[in-house]
């Protein structure tokens, strides 16, 4: 019998513990989804359900109850047609869209927080969509700002047995690492099919990778020397979690859940605190004016198309996010395909801007004028 994910009790204070929130990120077919699946399934055994946000837009059947689900906010495929984006344009700006009622979201884990001990987000299969997007970074604020919230970094341990293929993936970890700030597991997921003892023996031991780099002969062993000498740094405080999503095997691993609880509290809680306290107003503002535009422009496709009400709910109060466990009203949407399955080939700008605030100021007059022909 597996050991549990500790579920940290209340402090010694006598103050009730906060939920912590999992920010699932890792590469396409990594297995972030059957890693929250499994997760979940893992937390009800032991009588700690957690709750589930789900936020892959083009995704339509989550194999596991999710208490919210963007699409129940943002339908993709109506985000696409209004805007007239391709696949890709189309999550961005739905997550985008979503990212506007992210405080909602916020409520609703407030409303859930004594009776689910972790938050599990899992997010859209193509990593860039979360990582460097503005939405994403609106996400994890928000979240970091109330809850104590360590990020996951699903890795497919398969596909990093080539050493320039594990420094590209450590790399990528590094650098999310580096951009969210906040405490931080790589869990080595498929060790069904690999075990990732050689991994973690490339990552406490640099002359045993340089000894497995030196049969590569390409060009680019040379520059994954050079990245490596600084990743070396990186791997000493890296937690490594070695998992099987499919067979449900490395819980008694990630029990590191709750020390790096612990370290948020300990070394992320303070800033966080303070950017909180410096953002409050100018985030109120912000904010006000993106749930304007987003007001109007509901009104007006409404009146256009009759359909944007479907698509995104016109009221903001927080009781009409509403969502839970695949209820959806799907009457006249295609069948989606799968993130993973987009064709990528499709040729289409990228919507996506430096900042939250500038997308919504520049595509909001083009739909304007869209629409009002
Ligand atoms: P995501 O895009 O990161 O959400 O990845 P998914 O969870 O959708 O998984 C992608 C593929 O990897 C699916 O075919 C899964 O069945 C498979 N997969 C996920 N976890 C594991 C695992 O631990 N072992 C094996 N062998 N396959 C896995
Ligand atoms: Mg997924």
């Amino acid at each position: 019998m597996v050991a549990p994910v500790a579920v940290a009790e209340p402090g010694a204070s006598g103050a009730p513990q906060l939920p912590v929130c999992l920010l699932v990120l890792g590469m396409a077919g990594s297995g972030k989804t059957t890693f929250v699946q499994r997760l979940t399934g893992h937390l009800r055994r032991q009588s700690s359900p957690s709750y589930v946000i789900y936020l892959d837009p083009a995704i339509h059947e989550v194999p596991f109850p999710a208490n919210i689900h963007i699409r129940d906010t943002v339908k993709n495929k109506k985000v696409m047609k209004q805007y007239g984006l391709g696949p890709n344009g189309g999550i961005v700006t739905s997550l985008n869209l979503f990212a506007t009622r992210f405080d909602q979201v916020m409520k609703f884990i407030e409303m859930a927080q004594n009776t689910s001990k972790y938050v599990l987000i899992d997010t859209p299969g193509q990593i860039e969509v979360f990582t460097w997007s503005a939405s994403g970074t609106i996400i994890t604020e928000a979240l970091a700002s109330s809850f104590p919230t360590v990020v996951i970094y699903v890795m497919d341990t398969s596909r990093s047995t080539n050493p320039v293929t594990f420094t590209s993936n450590m790399l990528y970890a590094c650098s999310i690492l580096y951009k969210t700030k906040l405490p931080f597991i790589v869990v080595m997921n498929k060790t069904d099919v690999i075990d990732h003892s050689f991994a973690v023996e490339w990552m406490q031991d640099f002359e045993d990778f340089q000894d497995a780099l030196n049969q590569e002969t390409t060009y680019i062993s040379n520059l994954t020397h050079s990245v490596s000498l600084v990743l070396d740094e990186f791997y000493g405080s890296l937690r490594v979690v070695g998992f099987s999503a499919v067979v449900g095997t490395g819980f008694n691993e990630l029990v590191q859940v709750t020390s790096a609880a612990e370290e948020y509290e300990r070394e992320y809680r303070p800033e966080y605190e303070c950017l909180k306290k410096s953002l409050a107003g100018a985030q109120s503002e912000q904010q006000k004016e993106q749930l304007d535009c987003l007001r109007k422009d509901r009104g007006s496709v409404a009146s256009d198309t009759g359909t944007a009400k479907e698509s995104l709910s016109p009221a903001l109060d927080p009781s009409d996010l509403i969502l839970t466990r695949g209820t959806l009203d799907e009457e006249d949407e295609e069948a989606d395909s799968d993130t993973d399955d987009i064709d990528h080939r499709v040729t289409e700008e990228s919507h996506e801007e430096p900042a939250f605030q500038n997308f919504m100021q520049e595509s909001m007059p083009q739909y304007w004028q869209r629409n009002n022909k």
